[in-house]
């Protein structure tokens, strides 16, 4: 596990500015990845959303707060490394498959 981590790996809010917080985990130890927007007692408050629908959420909030668009666009791209929209797949392993897939076709070719 991956501690130390400082913003939120649902939203990407940096988890200091969790006025409501800490998310608490099923056993009330303070949540380290998750802020209290998101997560409560050890679940996602949202459990439907898709990343789309925070990214859209985030968007509202920033405009409120007067965010220029491209800071809006930056934080959401980085929405999207966050740990909760990351595929089981390890990135290595698609590297892999990929390779192996051209091999495969230059065997064709020839
Ligand atoms: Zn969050």
């Amino acid at each position: 596990m991956a501690r130390g981590k400082k913003s939120c790996q649902s939203c990407g809010m940096p988890l200091k500015y969790d006025k409501n917080g800490p998310a608490l985990e099923i056993d009330g130890t303070p949540s380290e990845k998750y802020c209290s927007n998101c997560y409560k007692d050890g679940e996602f408050v949202c459990k439907d959303c898709k990343i789309g629908d925070i990214q859209k959420k985030n968007g509202d909030v920033m405009k409120k707060m007067h965010y220029p668009n491209f800071l809006i666009k930056y934080f959401n791209k980085r929405v999207s490394k966050l740990e909760r929209w990351q595929t089981k797949e390890i990135e290595e392993n698609k590297l892999e498959t990929t390779v192996e897939f051209n091999e495969i076709d230059n065997l064709d070719l020839e």
